[in-house]
C-alpha cells in the first residue's frame, strides 16, 4: 500500500430525496470544496453544479434491481483509492447516507486504510416522499410509531432479517424501501400475521421531483393498483392509517405546473427568477441560457464616454432594460465616477424590474409608465410635458428598437443613444434542445425578449421551415412576455400561446399556470 502521508479526506454526503434544494448546507459547503466527487443514480446531478468546475466527477450509477454500473466492492476501492491521493473526496450518496445506503461499508474499508472521513446525513426518501404525497408519517390520532424496512434483502439469505410477523401490528406506519418487487409477498405476510386487508397504502415513484408519481389502495389491492400503474423502482410504498390524511394534505401534485416541462430560454444571470417561480409552481425547468451578454467593445463605448463627462447637459437618463442598468454603472465605475455624477439628471425607468436594479446603486427613478415598454416610457414622458427641448441620455444595447428615440424626438427632444452592451449566442447544447423538442415532453417554451428568440432559433438551426415547425410543433406551447417578442415570433410563421397583459416575469409565471393547469389541480 501506498505509504505517503495524505491530508484527503472523504465525505460521505447525503444527498437528498431527489429535489436538489434539500441537500443540507454542509453538504452544499463540502460539494462547492470538493476536488473529486463520486455519486450515484440516486443523487440528483443538478447537486452536481456546486461542485467547482475543475472537480473531477465519478458516476458509480446503482440501480436497484436493475444493472450495477459499479460493485459495491469497486465503489469501496474507488473512494479509498481517491481519499488516498489526499484530495477532498465528496461521496454523494441518495437520501441518507446511513439508511439502507450502505454507507458503513464504505467506511469500514475508508478506517482499514486511514483515511480520515466525515458523514453528512441527508433527508432519506421515506420522510420526502412522505411529506411530498401529502402524509404525516406520524399524527396523534392515528399512529405514534413508524417502522422503515427493506424490501430487498442482501441476496443470498434464506431467512428474512425482518420480523414481518411482529411488524404487522407492532408499527403504526410502516415505510418499505426497495419493496416493489417484493410487494406481493410483503403485503402477504402483513395480512397473514394480523394486519387489516384494508390498510390503505401509497406507492410514490421518485418522490421530490417534478416525475413524482404516486398510486394509493389498501394492503389488499396495492400489488393490483402498481401493477395496472406500471410503477417502477425507485419507489416507496408506505402503509397505515395515516395514508387517509392525504386526501386532505396532498399539497405537491397539485401545484398548478407540477409535471410540466418548460424551457426557459434567457441569459443565464437572468434565469433565476423566472425558474424559481416556475418551480414554485410545480414545473420542471429547463435551462438554455440563447442569449450571452456583454459589455460594448471600447469603440462603441465612446458615445456613453462623452456624454459622461457632460452629464449635467441631460435632462433625463432612459433605461429600458436591467442590463442597462448594469453595464451603465460597470462603465461609470471603470470611469472613476459613482451614482452622484448622475445628479443633475432625472431617471425614468421601463419597468419595475429595471427600477429594482436602480435601487442596488442607491437610486430612486423618478418616472415609470404605466405600460412597461419603450412606446409606453415615451408615451408618460410626453404626458408629463417632459419631452419639448429636453435633452435625454439613453444607454442601451448596441442592437434595439428606435420606437423610444423617435418619438422623442418627433415630440421636440434630443436624445443621445449610448450603446453599453451586446447580445452573443452561445454556443452548444444544440443537439441536446433538439432531442427534447423531438421528444414531444417539453410542454412550454418562454421567451422574455426578441432576442431571446432569434438566438434560440439560430441555436436551433433548422434547415428550413419544415424542420422549424417540425420542431416547435402544435404541442409546445410558446410563452412570451410581451407583444414585441410576440410579433417576433409570429414574423416566422409561429404561433404564440401564452402573453400576460402586463410584461414582468411575475405575471409570465402567472399567466403559463393560468393556461397549463395540470389535471390533478382541476
Ligand atoms: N439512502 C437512501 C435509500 C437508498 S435505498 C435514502 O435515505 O433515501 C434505495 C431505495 O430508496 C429505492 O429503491 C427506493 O425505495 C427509495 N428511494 C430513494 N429515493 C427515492 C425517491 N426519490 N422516491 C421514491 N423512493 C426513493
Amino acid at each position: 500500500m501506498n505509504n505517503t502521508p495524505h491530508k484527503g479526506k472523504v465525505y460521505l454526503v447525503g444527498a437528498g430525496p431527489g429535489d436538489p434544494n434539500l441537500i443540507t448546507l454542509r453538504g452544499k459547503f463540502l460539494l462547492e470544496r470538493a476536488e473529486v466527487v463520486v455519486y450515484d443514480y440516486l443523487a440528483n446531478s443538478k447537486l452536481l453544479n456546486h461542485a467547482p468546475a475543475e472537480a473531477e466527477l465519478v458516476y458509480v450509477g446503482k440501480k436497484g434491481g436493475g444493472l450495477h454500473a459499479m460493485s459495491q466492492e469497486e465503489i469501496n476501492r474507488l473512494l479509498v483509492e481517491h481519499g488516498l491521493t489526499g484530495k477532498r473526496v465528496v461521496r454523494l450518496k441518495g437520501g441518507d447516507p446511513f439508511i439502507f445506503g450502505r454507507g458503513a461499508e464504505e467506511i469500514e474499508e475508508l478506517v482499514k486504510a486511514g483515511i480520515p472521513f466525515e458523514v453528512v446525513p441527508g433527508v432519506t426518501s421515506a420522510t420526502a416522499a412522505a411529506t411530498y404525497a401529502g402524509i404525516p408519517i406520524t399524527h396523534r390520532d392515528y399512529t405514534a410509531s413508524v417502522a422503515f424496512v427493506t424490501g430487498h434483502e442482501a441476496p443470498g439469505k434464506t431467512e428474512s432479517n425482518v420480523a414481518w410477523d411482529k411488524l404487522a401490528t407492532g408499527a403504526g406506519t410502516i415505510v418499505v424501501y426497495m419493496g416493489i418487487k417484493n410487494l406481493p409477498v410483503i403485503t402477504k405476510k402483513l395480512i397473514d400475521n394480523g394486519r387489516s386487508p384494508d390498510t390503505p397504502v401509497a406507492v410514490v415513484r421518485w418522490a421530490s421531483t417534478p416525475q413524482q408519481r404516486s398510486v394509493v389502495g389498501t394492503l389488499a389491492t396495492i400489488t393490483e393498483v402498481v401493477a395496472q400503474a406500471k410503477i417502477a423502482p425507485p419507489a416507496l410504498v408506505i402503509i397505515g392509517e395515516v395514508v387517509k390524511l392525504r386526501e386532505t394534505i396532498d399539497w405537491y401534485e397539485h401545484r398548478p405546473l407540477f409535471g410540466k416541462r418548460i424551457i426557459v430560454t434567457r441569459t443565464r444571470e437572468q434565469a433565476s427568477e423566472l425558474v424559481s417561480k416556475l418551480e414554485e409552481y410545480g414545473a420542471e425547468c429547463l435551462e438554455y441560457p440563447t442569449i450571452h451578454i456583454e459589455a460594448v467593445g471600447e469603440a462603441d463605448s465612446a458615445v456613453l464616454d462623452a456624454a459622461l463627462t457632460d452629464l449635467a447637459t441631460y435632462n433625463w437618463l432612459l433605461f429600458t432594460s436591467l442590463n442597462a442598468v448594469t453595464y451603465f454603472f460597470k462603465r461609470l465605475q471603470e470611469k472613476g465616477l459613482d451614482s452622484r455624477a448622475l445628479a443633475p439628471c432625472k431617471i425614468a425607468v421601463v419597468g419595475k424590474a429595471t427600477g429594482d436594479e436602480l435601487g442596488k446603486y442607491g437610486l430612486c427613478a423618478d418616472l415609470l409608465p404605466e405600460k412597461f415598454t419603450g412606446e409606453g416610457l415615451a408615451e408618460a414622458l410626453i404626458a408629463a410635458g417632459e419631452v419639448q427641448g429636453k435633452r435625454f441620455l439613453l444607454p442601451r444595447a448596441l442592437k434595439a428598437m428606435d420606437i423610444l428615440p423617435e418619438m422623442l424626438e418627433d415630440a421636440g427632444g434630443a436624445v443621445t443613444v449610448a450603446p453599453v452592451y451586446q447580445n452573443v449566442p452561445p454556443q452548444g447544447r444544440k443537439d441536446e434542445l433538439r432531442t427534447e423538442l423531438r421528444s414531444g415532453t417539453v410542454d412550454v417554451i418562454t421567451f422574455t425578449s426578441s432576442s431571446t428568440f432569434t438566438n434560440f432559433l439560430t441555436m436551433l438551426d433548422a434547415k428550413d421551415e419544415a424542420e422549424l415547425h417540425e420542431l416547435l410543433h402544435d404541442k409546445v406551447k410558446i410563452a412570451v412576455i410581451g407583444p414585441v417578442t410576440a410579433e417576433t415570433v409570429r414574423k416566422q410563421g409561429l404561433k404564440v400561446d401564452i402573453q400576460p397583459e402586463r410584461y414582468t416575469i411575475d405575471d409570465l409565471a402567472d399567466a403559463i399556470a393560468a393556461q397549463c393547469r395540470s389535471k390533478a389541480s382541476v
